[in-house]
């Protein structure tokens, strides 16, 4: 099929690339000239392990394309994913960017006689596709539903595993208003042989939040009982959590045989969710429910837990160290989690930003994510600097911290810490292999 896809960042040109490399004839288009300039020369604009590779094959193969010009696009497409942008704004989501593209992809209906589906796959609150995107298109085309189609396929993928998470996925939500979009879905979806929903574009809507809240609600869940853990002292959370995973409910028992024998990541405890998704989904989903005069009493929990949680590792470090003042700590990663440069809403920006607050000197270090965080920070105070090699600060710092779950940093096991603390806030070392380092981390004060 020919498919344009409007809008090219994490969601869109992941999509773009996959569906081209499994057949499909792929043009995505961006309004951003540097984004398109640099895919056409094979080199995408976000970090993706998997992507370059991916993107150079699809290129050469003549199935993959972009552009700036979406007239040009739509013109030559069975049908347009929508994959733009849906920010938050004061924790509601904000659909400019869609309420646009609805409204260029309607301009373009109205121009032709053929039917176009029109697939909703950025994230929005339910009741928005077949309400705001639907009214955007008719206004804009002067056609009704049924005269355009109208779908939504939430995206599940996760930055940094979004590769894998697109061509394997769990399941795939087909979400559509009419059967010529649901047509249209199945057949970009036949190279994928996984478990399919079929329904309405509320229900699909609503799947992508639910989703993403109840895997929220389990992270500010553990992160809550690890914190009452250390005040309780005496304890490991990881001890505690491993005594719950072994529930059958969580890991069921077949035969002999455990289904999932290693501790879910979700039910490790750490300093809180962030990336472009969790934070924002959860808010919008509250507001949506407030808005609906629903108390949402769980989600404020799952938020506040979260927002705090950063705040535990100054704090742990505090009540275990004493004052920090002087003390030059270094910080290991930066991005939201390991694998991506994106730091939106990283719980290292509350982290360095405690730190310094506390008078202590930062180190930071990230392996791809130190200049994107850089920029978000806003002005440098003479005490942050960052540094390109980690390995060489560490005899100089008297504080580490393991802020992003990056693999590299397993290497701190090899480093001679003896005298220093560590701080482990992702569980990615056990106590035994600090280094001679008293080893810290949430949950676990022993
Ligand atoms: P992004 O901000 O990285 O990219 C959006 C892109 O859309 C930008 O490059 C922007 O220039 C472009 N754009 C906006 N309006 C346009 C228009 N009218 N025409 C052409 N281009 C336009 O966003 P993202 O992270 O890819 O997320 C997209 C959507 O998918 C959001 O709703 C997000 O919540 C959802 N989502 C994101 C993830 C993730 O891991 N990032 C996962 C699942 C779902």
């Amino acid at each position: 099929m020919r498919v344009t896809v409007i809008g090219t960042g994490y969601v869109g040109l992941v999509s773009g690339v996959c569906l081209a490399a499994k057949g499909h004839t792929v043009i995505c288009v961006d309004r951003n000239p540097e984004i398109v300039a640099t895919l056409a020369r094979g080199v995408p604009h976000i970090h993706e392990r998997g992507l370059p590779a991916l993107l150079t094959e699809c290129l050469a193969a003549g199935r993959f394309s972009a552009t700036a010009d979406l007239e040009a696009a739509l013109a030559g497409s069975d049908g347009v994913i929508v994959a733009v942008g849906t920010p938050s704004e004061n924790g509601v989501i904000d659909l400019t960017y869609v309420r646009e593209a609805a409204r260029q992809v309607g301009r373009f209906i109205g121009s032709v006689e053929r039917f176009v589906p029109v697939i909703v796959k950025s994230t929005v609150i339910a009741g928005t596709t077949d309400t705001v995107v639907r009214e955007e298109i008719e206004r804009a085309s002067g056609k009704r539903l049924g005269q355009f189609g109208l779908g939504m396929n939430p995206e599940f993928l996760r930055e940094g595993e979004a590769i894998e998470d697109f061509m394997q996925p769990d399941r795939i939500v087909l979400g559509h208003e009419d059967e010529g979009t649901l047509a249209f879905l199945e057949e970009l979806y036949a190279p994928w042989p996984v478990d399919k929903l079929r329904v309405n574009c509320r229900t699909a809507e609503l799947i992508k939040y639910s989703n993403n809240a109840m895997l929220a609600l389990q992270i500010s869940a553990v992160n809550e009982i690890a914190n009452l853990a250390a005040a309780l002292g005496g304890i490991d959370i990881l001890d505690v959590m491993k005594g719950v995973h072994l529930d059958k409910r969580w890991s069921p028992i077949e035969g002999e045989r455990r289904i999932s024998p290693h501790i879910l990541t979700y039910l490790i405890p750490g300093c809180g969710f962030g990336g472009s998704c969790f934070p924002k989904d959860v808010q919008a989903l509250r507001s949506q429910g407030e808005q609906l005069g629903q108390e949402m009493a769980i989600l404020n929990g799952v938020l506040s837990v979260n927002a705090a949680q950063p705040d535990q590792v100054v704090a742990t470090l505090r009540r275990e160290l004493g004052a920090l003042s002087g003390r030059r700590c270094l910080v290991l990663g930066l991005a939201f989690k390991p694998e991506t440069d994106d730091v939106r809403e990283s719980a290292s920006f509350p982290i360095v930003r405690g730190l310094l607050s506390e008078g202590a000197e930062v180190v930071a270090h990230d392996p791809i994510a130190a200049e994107p965080f850089r920029k978000a920070f806003g002005e440098i105070p003479l005490r942050l600097r960052f540094a390109d090699r980690w390995q060489e600060e560490v005899a100089g710092a008297d504080i580490v911290v393991i802020a992003t779950k990056w693999d590299e940093y397993r290497a701190v096991a090899g480093c001679d810490l003896a005298g220093k603390a560590l701080f482990d806030a992702r569980r990615l070392l056990s106590p035994e292999q600090a280094g001679g380092a008293r080893y810290l981390s949430i949950g676990r004060r022993l």
